[in-house]
């Protein structure tokens, strides 16, 4: 048998339905588990709890694949979660102004460490853990039985792979080869997205209907986009009747794409202006050449991925929404988003609050956005929920 024994007390949180067991918590391995093997999970008397994938290079040492003693992880407990999981995007994929969403959101949909992001006829696939790298061979063949798409690619190059002790993975795994540039669409926008290259799976599909809101209040107003990556935010402010957008990213390669969206979606070029650059530097030249705006967008990257660095994210984040704040005319509005795991809701909106306050500005919160339903949040699973923003307008 291979097994861990969980400390007295620890087993709560499993018999509570989390998925994740911390290194922390492991009183005994029974056994030689390996990389991704499957263990048992006993509580410190030796009672079953769970099975789950052991992970022995990672602080979360164990994910729990299931909780029924009577369920095999085996190839057709793969077959069942992700035909489930790809199932319940239903109502998305009958969209059909969208073809680009999440169809596996690993944790959420019962198979930790398994994302699968789906571009119109392409698969995008990251296997991001220890245990899903071991289910590999069941995965991928699961996936190229659907066949309900041109290829599938994988995109496991991600920082998180190294904690799990596991070498970068890129390459055609079913099908066809992508194109490096393909077209997509989300609520009547179209998109090129390089699934090769690209950053995460190459677009960020989390922000489909935060971008359908930001388009539908904007109209007549000058925008500000920083941290634009390929426009998604600004797209979504041209088609939504903004009279001008200037968008800020440090990345050439993601703004030149940008460019051709706005192309692609017929909206005027003219009424862009794209700046390569540092966006905590870029705000400042902006304030100190007093330019104002009617509406600020601020995506920034992941600046707290877990609870221990939200210090310092918070200060980063302060800093951005501050400058925002100050570069708002009155009646102006700012769309600010945390996408840190570690930074929750009550603490994102008391940093915009000291934002605002240190601005100067009053400021009232007309709008909260999330992620979208093809991201879903375990309910036992609080850290499933990362994306979260405010629609502030400025008095
Ligand atoms: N708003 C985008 C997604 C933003 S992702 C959308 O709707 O698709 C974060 C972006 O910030 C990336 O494109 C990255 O290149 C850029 N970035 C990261 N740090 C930056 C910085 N300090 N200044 C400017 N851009 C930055």
């Amino acid at each position: 048998m291979q097994a861990i024994r969980l400390k007295q007390g620890r087993e709560r949180s499993v018999q509570r339905r989390h998925p994740w067991i911390y290194s922390g918590a492991v009183e005994e391995v029974i056994g030689y588990p390996g990389l991704g093997e499957t263990v048992d999970v006993l509580d410190q008397a030796g009672t079953w709890l769970a099975r789950a994938a052991y992970s022995p290079n990672s602080n979360i040492r164990a994910r729990i694949w299931t909780w029924n003693p009577e369920e095999a992880v085996d190839d057709q407990f793969f077959e069942r979660k992700i035909k489930a999981a790809i199932l319940s995007r239903i109502s998305l994929a009958e969209d059909t102004d969208t073809n680009a969403y999440r169809e596996i959101h690993a944790e959420s949909d019962g198979i930790p460490g398994v994302v699968l992001d789906r571009y119109n006829e392409q698969r995008v696939v990251q296997l991001l853990t220890a245990g899903a790298e071991a289910w590999r061979e069941s995965i991928i063949s699961v996936l190229a039985q659907l066949g309900d798409c041109d290829g599938i690619y994988e995109r496991s190059n991600v920082d998180v792979r190294k904690m799990e002790g596991l070498p970068p993975k890129t390459g055609c795994l079913w099908g066809k080869e992508p194109d490096a540039e393909m077209i997509i669409q989300q609520h009547g926008m179209r998109f090129y997205v390089n699934v090769l290259q690209g950053q995460k799976t190459g677009f960020y599909l989390d922000q489909r209907e935060n971008r359908r809101r930001v388009r539908s209040l904007v109209r007549g107003r000058a925008v500000l986009d920083c941290f634009s990556y390929t426009g998604g935010f600004t797209v979504a402010a041209l088609a939504g009747g903004a009279t001008h957008v200037e968008a800020i990213d440090s990345s050439t390669e993601a703004l030149m794409l940008a460019k051709k969206n706005v192309a692609i979606n017929e909206l005027a070029l003219d009424q862009c202006e794209w700046i390569q650059g540092d966006v905590f530097t870029e705000l400042r030249k902006l304030r100190d050449r007093d330019k104002r705006f009617d509406a600020v967008v601020l995506d920034p990257p992941r600046f707290a991925p877990t609870a221990s660095q939200a210090q310092k994210a918070a200060r980063g984040y302060k800093d951005i929404n501050l400058l925002a704040f100050k570069l708002l005319r009155p009646g102006g509005l700012l769309f600010t988003f945390s996408c840190s795991g570690g930074v929750g809701f009550p603490l994102f909106e008391k940093i915009v609050a000291g934002a605002a306050l240190d601005a100067g500005v009053e400021v009232r919160i007309i709008g909260w956005f999330n992620q979208p339903s093809d991201h879903p949040v375990g309910i036992q699973f609080p850290e499933g929920r990362y994306l979260k923003g405010l629609t502030c307008l400025v008095g």
